[in-house]
């Protein structure tokens, strides 16, 4: 995002990606400080420079580490997710050197958020950032000995890369406009399989979604494409919930260039919403 940027749609912020320029020097699960978590540490563009960050949407604080540079910040309100989910972020950015938050402020979408830095276990200056779904502050050790959210997921599923030149790390990065939104709407979800596809696995809703336990295959092609509303997001936002005419109440991979969510708009005449 850029400085000053906002994206609210229906009501309801878009999560921006805080950095302008983002270079990625360790990723999620990363071995050296990542073990086990889905942190990402970005730098800008130049080596060494303490760049700012930008709120991804409007924030509170929530905690404050000062010796690392590091604060723990919570949307206010439910805010939409690169992954077309809506509700509450918690996350974590840390080592700025220049530190002023407090418990309690607040900095609105598009304000400057921090700068990048290397205060505390730091190796050079970048942000390390992590995500948690929801509102669940839970910060816990893992088991190689690192702090993580209890309900951390992966900074793409989290943030929309509008205005954001991503210089090198590589992920399924996601804009605005691949969750489309009505203005006005009652926020109803769909998962729409594009017709050029003739088999999409469908698979119970307790079982892992490997190929190995498909309960069978949607084909979206015989029927021109298929629409269906979303009852719920499952697997980290993953998978959706939704009923069909031949397997019932299933689960499907949603995070695909061939399924595009939309809101209050279904694409296909055919599926179930
Ligand atoms: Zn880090």
């Amino acid at each position: 995002m850029l400085k000053g940027e906002k994206s609210v749609r229906g009501g309801i912020e878009d999560l921006l990606c805080p950095f302008t320029d983002m270079f990625i020097t360790q990723g999620s699960g990363g071995s050296v400080s990542h073990k086990g978590t889905k942190a990402m540490d970005v730098r800008g563009l130049q080596i060494g420079v303490r760049y700012p960050y930008y709120a991804p949407c409007k924030v509170r604080c929530v905690k404050v580490y000062p010796e690392s540079g590091q604060v723990m910040w919570q949307s206010v309100d439910k805010v939409r997710y690169a992954d077309g989910t809506i509700d509450y972020v918690t996350f974590m950015t840390a080592h700025d050197n220049s530190l002023d938050s407090f418990v309690g402020q607040i900095v609105e979408q598009g304000a400057q958020l921090g700068n990048m830095g290397n205060k505390g276990n730091a190796s050079g200056v970048h942000c390390h950032i992590e995500v948690s779904r929801g509102s669940d502050t839970t910060w816990m050790i893992n088991k190689y000995g690192i702090y993580s959210f209890k309900n951390e997921i992966e900074f793409e599923e989290a943030f929309f890369m509008n205005n954001t030149n991503i210089i090198s790390g590589k992920g399924a990065w996601k804009y605005t406009d691949s969750i489309i939104v009505v203005e006005g709407s009652p926020n109803r979800n769909y998962a729409n399989l594009d017709p050029k596809i003739s088999s999409w696995r469908v698979y119970d809703l307790h079982v892992k979604p490997v190929a190995k336990n498909a309960k069978g295959k949607l084909n979206p092609k015989k029927f021109g494409g298929l629409t269906y509303y979303i009852y719920s997001y499952m697997d980290q936002g993953t998978t959706a919930e939704i009923e069909t005419a031949d397997f019932g109440r299933v689960k499907i991979y949603i995070v695909n260039e061939n399924c595009k969510i939309t809101i209050d708009n279904p694409l296909y005449q055919y599926g179930n919403y």
